[in-house]
């Protein structure tokens, strides 16, 4: 006899981790499928409001950052100070596997083993096949949901919904090296390169991990060197002889795809479903929510037996992100075209309507609807820049 479960997740990162755990905690029978093995690589930045929504508790926080640094190809520096609060930095080595851990103990079965085949038995009900970890024969379990949490290349996404393109990525690659006692080192400073030379078409990055740092860049642009770029960095910056740890790259999908369900019995989170704020990268609080938004859905079609249910967690995360997620794809597509661009686009970071209005749009996920005037002055000062109006 096959097994039977609720709801079977497929990925064990910030999204299927989260969607377990809601899921495991409203007492349904699941299963939470992770290939392990591989830490994902990522700059580890999260906003207060993922620390505050998924109850991050501040063990898993290992700096807090409270000033970004934006540098562009002139060598210009723009500090953005980091007002009421900070931003915090998750080592992805520890957390998702605490993630994992916290799913598991509300209830999640854990297994770990590589997702392969999506099927049907004669019920009709969906059937995972599964190589467990470490190898042997194919497993087989079947539930009445399956969550496709598994990463921006997922496997679950192209066997439940065929006819839908994978998304658009940028490929990000970083180095994690060990932080120097020495050095002169602030560890509370995320740093932000925008020069053409180290991204053609996004930007560069040094992001604090306490004892260690993430140095990485990312670009679409296919034959671009990224370990090159961050060969030069580390040089630039005086980097170059300080132990490196791992090297590692991964795709970042940068627009939500159109569908998230099969109409049936699958739904899609995180990088699976292609959930990444375009300009920023920041993809963790979006699988989270992801993560959860799809859990909902999953449990409102188990108690109606209803699969347009699944349909809601794209029509609830685009309902309250789609229009950031529209604004920052602009924002990417003019800022990032070259240096000249680049240039204003740094000047532009001086204002302070401009951090005021980036700060709490990240780490509150909301727009500043107090102050729409603010809005009206940072549109038309970023129309100035643009058109070379404002002097750089
Ligand atoms: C270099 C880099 C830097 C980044 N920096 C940041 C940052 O600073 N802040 C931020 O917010 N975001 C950042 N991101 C984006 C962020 O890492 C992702 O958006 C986020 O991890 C998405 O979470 P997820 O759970 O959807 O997918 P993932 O984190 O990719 O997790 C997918 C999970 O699925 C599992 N899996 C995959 N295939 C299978 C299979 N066949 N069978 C079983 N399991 C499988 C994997 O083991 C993994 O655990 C960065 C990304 C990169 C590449």
């Amino acid at each position: 006899m096959m097994e039977t479960y609720d709801v079977i997740v497929v990925g064990g990162g910030p999204s299927g981790a989260t969607a377990a755990d809601d899921l495991a905690r409203a007492g349904h029978h699941v299963l939470l499928l992770d290939k392990a093995g591989r830490i994902k690589p990522c700059g580890g930045a999260i906003p207060p409001r993922a620390i505050r929504d998924f109850d991050i508790p501040d063990s898993q926080i290992v700096a807090r950052v409270n000033c970004a640094r934006i540098i562009s190809p002139k060598g210009r520096e723009v500090d953005m100070p980091v007002e009421n609060g900070f931003v915090g930095m998750v080592d992805r080595e520890h957390f998702d596997e605490w993630l994992r851990e916290r799913a598991a103990e509300n209830g999640a079965e854990w297994r770990r083993g590589n997702f392969e085949q999506l099927g049907r038995d004669s019920e009709g009900l969906a059937v995972v096949e599964y190589t467990p970890k470490g190898g042997g024969e194919r497993v087989a379990v079947r539930a009445r949901c399956v969550i496709g949490a598994d990463g921006a290349r997922s496997q679950v996404a192209a066997q439940a919904i065929p006819d839908q393109k994978p998304p658009k990525c940028v490929f990000a690659y970083h180095e994690i090296v060990e932080t120097p006692r020495s050095a002169d080192w602030n560890p509370r400073r995320c740093d932000v390169i925008y020069e053409g030379k180290h991204s053609p078409d996004f930007y560069s990055w040094v992001f604090p991990h306490g004892e260690t740092f993430s140095i990485g860049t990312g670009s679409a642009r296919k034959g671009f060197s990224l370990r090159g770029s961050i060969g030069d960095l580390r040089g630039r910056l005086g980097m170059t002889g300080w132990r490196t740890l791992r090297k590692e790259g991964a795709p970042i999908p940068m627009k939500p795809l159109k569908r998230w369900d099969n109409k049936r019995d699958v739904v899609l989170a995180g990088d699976a479903a292609g959930v990444v704020a375009p300009a920023s990268g920041e993809g963790i609080y979006y699988a989270m929510l992801g993560g959860r938004l799809a859990a909902v859905a999953a449990a409102k079609l188990l108690e109606t037996g209803d699969a347009r249910q699944l349909a809601t967690a794209r029509a609830i995360f685009m309902k309250d992100h789609g229009k950031v997620f529209w604004i920052l794809g602009i924002m990417q597509t003019f800022w990032y075209r070259n240096d000249w661009t680049r240039e204003r686009f740094v000047k532009m970071c001086r204002d302070p309507d401009v951090q005021r209005l980036t700060w709490e749009g990240y780490m509150n996920k909301t727009l500043v609807r107090r102050d729409p005037l603010a809005h009206v002055k940072v549109f038309f000062k970023d129309l100035a820049h643009l058109l070379g109006l404002a002097r750089a």
